[in-house]
């Protein structure tokens, strides 16, 4: 299969802009006093396909941290150099139910792994990343991100202090799992690189293409570039069904049925597998951390460019 017509996909791009532009619902973040100054009206939209067109609309080049949609993508790169059984063997790949920064998750368990998608889990992903010291392991995480995007990404510096001078709790959860053996390197260096990796600026239009790469078998449909490995794909697309948008990830898949993570400057990407991808960007919140608009948004795409895995063809 493949999305509409181009020109299908553009009307409906529009007729989602347009549906959704006055959705004032949500609370920007407000953990770190960055975040909270975040355009509550910035709104972007962009569609990619795997044959390298992308369709955007409003801020779809704004740009803001990329947060926890690094999560799969680091996750790819693991998956890539250590193999995904192995990895799922170290990380988890269980639902956890739980909100993202959950300590709980880690005790559910009896081997202490979580899922990727979800910080405790995404911190041990980011310490199984190949490197000599946290900055081999960091060059390589941007790196690698970067050619998900097709072109280089840069740390936000101030949400990168920001985060860092407010990130007890991850130190604590990484602390806590290297006492059971699930983080494996030093923990205050795998927060380190956990938090630049959250505080990487991208858009939604890097965030489709990202998206478009796990699609297409890991060719980024932009630059051409074998990214990550074809059977990577399906298994990170599995991870981002159980847990991408944390404790309402049962519910955003019973409503748009497809993979998708979030983020919680107010991006989400979504990944119809062999199609393409839709990002959105839109920083208020609700209560779990997934954007409110990109919810709707999404939601309202999937049905309209037929997305849904679960409709029978
Ligand atoms: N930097 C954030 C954290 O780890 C990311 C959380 C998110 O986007 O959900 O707390």
């Amino acid at each position: 299969g493949s999305l509409p017509s181009r020109d299908d996909v553009r009307a409906i791009i529009e007729t989602a802009y347009a549906r959704f532009r006055e959705e004032r619902s949500g609370t920007v973040a407000d953990y770190i006093p960055v975040l909270a100054e975040a355009d509550p009206a910035a709104f972007g939209i962009c569609v990619a396909n795997t044959q390298g067109d992308a369709f955007a609309l409003g801020d779809a080049d704004g740009t803001f941290s990329i947060q926890s949609v690094s999560k799969p993508f680091v996750f790819a790169l693991v998956c890539d150099a250590l193999g995904a059984e192995e990895a799922a063997r170290r990380l988890g790949v269980d639902a956890t139910g739980l909100p993202f920064n959950s300590i709980m998750a880690v005790e559910l368990r009896a081997d202490r792994t979580t899922n990727p998608m979800v910080n405790s889990g995404a911190i041990a992903t980011t310490s199984l990343v190949g490197g000599a010291n946290a900055e081999e392991r960091w060059q390589r995480v941007r790196d690698g991100l970067s050619r998900f995007a097709g072109r280089t990404l840069t740390m936000d510096e101030r949400v990168y202090r920001s985060e860092a001078d407010h990130n007890q709790r991850n130190a604590g959860l990484a602390h806590l799992l290297r006492g059971y053996g699930r983080v494996y390197c030093d923990p205050d260096e795998a927060i380190d690189v956990y938090t630049r990796q959250c505080s990487l600026l991208v858009t939604a239009r890097d965030l489709a293409v990202m998206g478009a790469t796990l699609a297409g078998g890991g060719v980024n449909p932009a630059t051409g570039e074998q990214v990550i490995a074809p059977d990577t794909c399906r298994r990170v697309l599995a991870v981002m069904a159980t847990a991408g948008l944390y404790e309402r990830s049962g519910s955003w898949l019973f409503d748009v049925g497809l993979p998708g993570k979030s983020g919680v400057s107010g991006g989400i990407v979504t990944v119809s597998p062999g199609k393409g991808a839709v990002a959105t960007w839109s920083p208020p919140l609700d209560a779990a951390g997934n954007s409110v608009r990109g919810q709707l948004v999404t939601r309202f795409l999937s049905e309209a460019l037929g997305l849904n895995l679960f409709v029978s063809a």
